[in-house]
């Protein structure tokens, strides 16, 4: 290679922050058109000289979203110093690599050779024609041989830096390389050492600045100063992050360091107080006196220490409590070795605690529990009649529910005695008996028999005592009561708990009952088990349900969150609901169920006079000589003010009374203060609440007019409904005719069921129209002639969703009293399925709805003759003394009892006797 002092060569300007530094290797993408420029320059060359251009860096361009535009925009006095390098090679860039942009097509790979002046500097402002034209450019003096001093002051901040690189390399080799690189630099004559500066420069990173710098610096000597002021530079950056590094690690280390010995203090404080203990025992002073507290009074930070360590101590022995050979001890023990390895205070060290936590306060089976108390009660001679006795008080009325309840009782009683009785004569057998381990699994068996029986289901409209018979069966048995809600559950996860990689996680609904009750058999109460959401995204929450309900699996429930199987079998469970037709079949197969269908006047008087009352006087602080209420004016509550199947809105009412005469009751003494003293009543206080005053109390009644605006019209009559909320109640059926062509329109937010039923109607009407002296003739479509119309069917509230086969009667009784102007009675109400033979075929929901006729002051009532029995064994004896029932089998006989004997000119029997002559 032979470079004469001066030279033209092409430019080409490097885009920032590229810097090709003289010895070093730079590969860059390109563009299309430079790359076809350059080719061109080669071309033009003599092909036997080394292919050399003059690479300048140019600054960083002003506006820094341009930074890869290349050729930059440049503006200001350009540059001047560069390298001259060889084109190693231009190719296109398929050949290399596919993932370059589309724009830079090609790859130049440069040598530096030497470095250059340009005579002229670069014009920056029209850089991109000055693209690769020639320039004269001037070659720095050949190296001469530097100052010795230079040299060895070069050679030892090298020396450092490199050495400093090896001990920062993680990787062996790249270490190897740095020694590799120390030994060559030791070894370097003089009068290269400029050279192998150039070396070292381009090999380590350094900033852009500083590059140019050296770059610029032509003189042996001036590349050595500045090769060593670069190397010190870098060895302080490289000394100053390792320091911190080393701060950082030092500090973790000490955390743990000081964990560590809190440990060690908390275990030898703990001696320390044993041992005062024993001697103060000793000595006659009381154990656990304050003076034995190391930090004494006043010194809170140490009192907080010392009460986190007195936390995680009580958390070692509760898991230690756990039985020996458990899951749920091998799980504790496991997780209490991973709290001790981390640092305490991180995040991870609180979530296994609060699961420590969780985990060690559960009820867990144990071989002590076979003999726990509910079974002692449970197999006491006199448990029935104090379990009667516990429900008697508790709950006015309710006979047959509280017989059920008593056999299921009897039956739960049955079988703890009989359990016993087989586990005393199984521990007899010396069989048995041979290995503690296998004794302790035989008892956990036998806990987890226990004490189980169906599932009691509780269907009723809310209010009439649900929730108060289970806390009751509680008390009877014992055990400790506990109310989940489930309505609007939608998640899983809700009963199951969450896993524990999520964040804010914690267990389900069940077993954080199960820790409230302290033990593992109480009564829990799963209210308004219908309303438990669907199968959706967040998984099945009745299926999970199902799991907690089934004994075949409820024996190792699996929570997400506690994540050792817990044993529900000795758990009893209890439902609620309002009705049945949204629980699913699998859960109702496992569940007897006791309906619940609510209360009579009479009953409910009874109920506000012995519970509710003294309940809500109690809540008030009044006496029963402050208020009492005249049986016409709890009549008038309950009849006028409230109008449901429970208690609930008799209850507030009751409440807002008894408000109002606290109210008065103050006023009272204030007014007679000093004058008497308040525990006897005073002359002038009026006790008793009469009817006349319930007005002056409630307010206008809510209910009071009902009847009133029943009307008695053509094409309307009054059917019978269960609501949603199981109760009981009036809906109206209405029909009108309009002129159409024959057809009929149902409305009301009907479903298919009940829309069926309309249809069953008008084809029964239709068929029977001459009969009913509808039509003048036989085969005549009563909706064609004389004229053409249609029938709208319509059942208010139309907002309300119906859906079910009950209606059938009402729309045939409504239809009728359209077509031939006959009215029903407004006073009368009536429910049954129909059939297109005519036939009335029984309902569900019968003592629902006789109630509910009862309240709505019906008098007469057409019942399925097959729904006969169970009004006859249900339905309390003074609602049926109150209205007149009518049983009927076919369609006929229901229009005969609705619009009354002969009223509507049945031709039947005349067809008859024709068809006889
Ligand atoms: P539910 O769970 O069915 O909605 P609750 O059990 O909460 O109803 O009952 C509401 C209130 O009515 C409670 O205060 C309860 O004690 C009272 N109650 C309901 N039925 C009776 C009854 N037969 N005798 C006495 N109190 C009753």
């Amino acid at each position: 290679m032979a470079i004469s002092s001066t030279q033209r060569l092409p430019v080409l300007p490097l885009p920032f922050p590229v810097v090709l530094l003289p010895t070093a290797r730079l590969t860059i993408p390109i563009s299309r058109e430079l790359a076809e420029r350059l080719q061109a320059v080669l071309h033009d060359s003599d092909s036997n000289q080394p292919r050399v251009v003059a690479t300048v860096p140019v600054p960083p361009p002003p506006d820094p979203s341009n930074v890869s535009s290349y050729p930059p925009p440049l503006n200001g006095t350009g540059p001047v110093h560069g390298t001259a390098a060889r084109i190693v090679h231009l190719v296109p860039v398929r050949t290399l690599s596919a993932s370059v942009s589309p724009h830079q097509p090609y790859v130049l790979s440069l040598h530096g050779l030497t470095r250059i002046r340009l005579a002229q500097p670069l014009d920056l402002d029209s850089q991109v024609a000055d693209f690769l034209s020639e320039r004269t450019v001037h070659h720095p003096p050949a190296d001469q041989t530097p100052s010795r001093g230079a040299v060895e002051t070069f050679k030892d901040a090298a020396l450092r830096l490199l050495d400093r690189l090896a001990k920062d390399s993680v990787q062996s080799q790249r270490k190897d390389d740095w020694l590799r690189v120390s030994v060559m630099v030791e070894d370097v004559p003089d009068h290269r050492s400029a050279w192998m500066a150039d070396v070292l420069v381009a090999a380590i990173n350094c900033a852009y600045a500083d590059k140019l710098a050296f770059l610029a610096a032509t003189t042996v000597e001036d590349r050595l100063r500045h090769a060593t002021e670069l190397f010190v530079k870098q060895t302080s950056i490289s000394e100053v992050s390792q320091k911190i590094a080393n701060a950082v690690d030092e500090s973790l280390s000490r955390q743990q360091k000081e964990y560590f010995l809190r440990q060690q203090l908390a275990a030898i404080q703990r001696e320390l107080q044993i041992l005062h203990t024993t001697n103060n025992a000793g000595s006659g002073v009381p154990s656990g006196s304050p003076s034995l507290k190391t930090g004494g009074p006043g010194n809170e930070v140490d009192d907080d220490d010392q009460a986190d360590a007195d936390d995680l101590t009580d958390l070692k022995k509760k898991i230690e409590a756990l039985e020996a050979g458990s899951e749920e001890r091998k799980l504790g023990v496991r997780e209490w070795r991973r709290l001790k390895r981390i640092p305490q205070g991180s995040v991870e060290s609180g979530v296994i605690r609060t699961y420590l936590e969780w985990l060690a306060s559960l009820p867990w089976p144990s071989a002590a529990l076979s003999s726990s108390v509910d079974q002692e009660i449970i197999k006491e001679s006199g448990f029935l009649a104090k379990a009667r006795a516990q429900l008697d008080a508790d709950h006015f009325g309710l006979d047959q529910i509280k017989r059920r309840l008593i056999e299921y009782l009897a039956v739960l009683r049955l079988r703890a005695v009989t359990e016993a009785a087989s586990q005393a004569s199984v521990s007899q057998q010396p069989m048995l008996q041979l290995a503690a381990a296998s004794a302790q699994s035989a008892d956990r068996n036998c806990a987890r028999k226990g004490v189980k029986g169906p599932i009691l289901l509780f269907v009723g409209p809310p209010g009439t005592g649900k929730t108060s018979l289970g806390q009751s069966i509680a008390k009877a048995l014992g055990r400790p009561f506990q109310r989940i809600s489930l309505g609007g559950v939608r998640d899983e996860a809700e009963i199951r708990g969450h896993r524990r990689t999520y964040v804010a996680s914690g267990p389900g609904m069940i077993v954080q009952a199960l820790r409230k009750a302290g033990r593992i058999d109480p009564v829990i109460l799963l209210d308004e088990i219908d309303k438990v959401g669907q199968s959706n995204f967040h998984g099945d929450p009745a299926a999970a349900l199902l799991e907690v309900l089934d004994p075949e699996q409820n024996h190792a429930f699996n929570d997400h969150y506690i994540n050792v199987p817990v044993d529900l079998s000795r758990v009893l469970f209890i439902c609620t609901c309002n009705a049945l037709d949204s629980i699913s079949a699998p859960l109702l197969d496992r569940c007897e169920v006791v309906e619940l269908s609510g209360y009579t006047y009479d009953e409910k008087i009874n109920i506000a006079r012995r519970y509710l009352l003294p309940k809500q006087l109690r809540a008030n602080g009044l006496s029963e000589s402050l208020l009492a209420l005249t049986d016409s004016a709890l009549l008038r509550i309950v009849t006028l003010y409230t109008r449901e199947a429970g208690v609930r809105g008799l209850e507030r009412a009751l409440s807002s009374v008894a408000r109002f005469k606290a109210v008065e009751w103050v006023n009272h003494l204030d007014s007679i203060a000093g004058t008497e003293r308040s525990d006897t009543v005073p002359k002038g206080w009026q006790s008793v609440v009469k009817e006349e005053d319930i007005q002056r109390i409630l307010g206008v009644p809510r209910w009071d007019g009902e009847e009133r605006e029943r009307e008695e019209k053509i094409g309307v009559v009054y059917g019978l409904v269960v609501t949603g909320m199981g109760e009981g109640g009036l809906m109206p059926v209405e029909s009108t005719a309009v002129p159409g062509s024959g057809h009929l329109k149902l409305t009301g937010s009907l479903g298919d069921v009940i829309k069926e039923s309309g249809e069953i109607a008008l084809s029964w009407v239709k068929a029977h129209a001459f009969d009913l002296g509808i039509t003048a003739g036989k085969g005549i479509d009563p909706l064609k002639v004389p004229d053409p119309i249609d029938i709208h069917l319509h059942l208010p509230a139309g907002a309300q969703k119906k859906d079910g086969p009950s209606a059938g009667v009402a729309m045939t009784c409504a239809l009728v009293s359209l077509l031939t102007g006959v009215m029903a009675p407004k006073d009368m109400a009536m429910t049954g399925e129909i059939t297109l033979r005519g036939r009335v075929t029984p309902v569900g929901g019968i003592r629902m709805k006789v109630l509910g006729a009862h309240r709505a002051k019906v008098q007469k009532i057409i019942l399925p003759w097959a729904n006969k029995r169970e009004v006859e064994h249900e339905v309390a004896l003074e609602v049926r003394q109150q209205m007149q029932f009518h049983f009927v089998q076919t369609i006929d006989e229901a229009l005969e009892a609705a619009f009354g004997k002969g009223v509507l000119g049945w031709k039947r029997e005349v067809m008859v006797m024709e068809s006889r002559l």
